[in-house]
């Protein structure tokens, strides 16, 4: 078996593996990398595929995926059931906004749906053969849908770990390792892999309190969170700390809330997120009109984008930005350069023609989905491969060298061609 790195090499962004097997050539995943302006793709791919396999619906592992079928492969992609309208989702507002910031396109929106029309549902824990390879899919606990993808050929086994998390959050189950076993080689992503994560409960006391100051300070309250997952963490932790204000959804955060109610078989407890929005009694902004009327009160507003780099949030935060009794709370990883990450660096938010010093409190919470640093090193122990690759973070060779210092041969992958061990 050959791999081959097509990005996500000491960076997070635009993921992209080919594998090449012998007898078959897949792709695991193919993203971007957004915060680059414009935005960056994964390495060109020049042979006929045999399968495409996504990970998960986070535009870092499928915003370049109709990019392979423009360039006229023709084989099938396979995911979970949602992954399909996430991804949908997210590929269709990718071009709206490339179209409303004049970036170049590298598809259209017939490319989406020649893309998706390749799509094939797959479940997880249900083997199904390609060729000589064997595929599963495997819970990664990370969104609804999330994979880590395991490749059998010739006695080889290879697992993929895609973005994961081994610990329950309030929407989702953790990732199961006891499932991996007689792996050879691992790739794993290393998003976290020079962190811990706080304590849960903590960060959402600290969240908690801060919402309700600035609710008592008649503030308003913009919780900026990624659509997928995030949204609807955020969700519960109202709910269970009985905020009494008005809660507010608006942007793709709608959307995606929408396609995850229709599969409350992938939620920790069974539907738990309809229950939720009732007793909440979210109402969602169906009209930028809205925005005005609302944000004359006290509420909550949990909108998009989690990194501030487009979406309502940015229309918040202009209306909002000097006004000293409102906050804003990011809850997500804030990729370097990112809108998100500048305001915490600076205090000043940099948005297109936009430059604004905010007034408004500045809050920071890790609801991470991803395995923290203890965590991937257990992982990789519990797995205990012959060969680990370590990619999709900013410290992969420091993460590397740790993993050899246990024991295993790891390397922090680049843009080239390995042979497997
Ligand atoms: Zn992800
Ligand atoms: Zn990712």
């Amino acid at each position: 078996m050959n791999l081959s790195f097509l990005g996500a090499c000491k960076e997070v962004g635009r993921s992209g593996i080919l594998v090449d097997t012998g007898t078959e050539k897949f792709v695991l995943d193919y993203g971007v990398k957004i915060g680059e302006k414009p935005t960056l793709y994964p390495k060109k791919v020049n042979v006929k595929l045999d399968g495409i396999f996504l990970s998960h619906a986070h535009l870092d592992h499928v915003g370049a995926l109709p990019v392979l079928y423009k360039h006229d492969q023709k084989c099938k992609t396979y995911g979970i059931d949602i992954t399909k309208q996430l991804t949908r989702m997210l590929l269709k507002d990718s071009l709206k906004i490339a179209r409303s910031e004049n970036q170049p396109l590298m598809f259209s929106e017939k490319d989406i749906s020649i893309a998706l029309k390749h799509f094939r549902s797959v479940d997880y824990k249900k083997t199904f053969n390609i060729g000589k390879t064997k595929i599963i899919f495997l819970d990664a606990g990370h969104i609804p849908g999330s994979a880590m993808i395991l490749l059998e050929n010739n006695g080889k086994r290879l697992l993929y770990t895609g973005d994961f998390n081994l610990s329950d959050t309030r929407f989702l189950k953790g990732a199961n390792l006891e499932d991996l076993d007689n792996i050879d080689t691992v790739i794993i992503e290393s998003t976290y892999s020079d962190r811990e994560h706080p304590q849960r409960k903590k960060e959402e006391l600290r969240f908690i309190d801060s919402i309700n100051s600035t609710l008592a300070n008649d503030g308003v309250a913009i919780v900026a969170s990624f659509a997928i997952a995030r949204a609807q963490e955020i969700m519960f932790i109202l709910d269970d700390f009985d905020i009494k204000y008005p809660v507010y959804v608006d942007g793709m955060a709608e959307k995606a809330t929408d396609i995850i109610n229709r599969h409350p078989e992938l939620q920790k407890e069974y539907n738990k997120l309809e229950k939720t929005m009732e007793r909440l009694n979210i109402k969602y902004i169906e009209h930028a009109s809205q925005r005005k009327k609302i944000i004359k009160k006290p509420c909550v507003v949990i909108t998009t984008g989690g990194m501030l780099s487009g979406g309502p949030v940015v229309w918040y935060i202009k209306k909002l930005h000097d006004k000293i009794e409102s906050s804003i709370f990011l809850t997500g990883f804030q990729i370097p350069n990112t809108e998100g990450d500048i305001l915490l660096q600076t205090g000043r938010y940099i948005h297109e023609n936009l430059e604004l010093s905010v007034k408004m409190n500045i809050n920071s919470y890790d609801f991470s989905a991803h395995a923290s640093h203890s965590e991937l090193l257990k992982t990789i122990k519990k797995i205990n491969p012959y060969q680990v690759f370590c990619i999709h973070g900013d410290k992969t060779q420091k993460f590397a060298d740790e993993l050899r210092q246990n024991g295993f041969a790891a390397e922090a992958a680049e843009l080239k061609n390995y042979e497997l061990l």
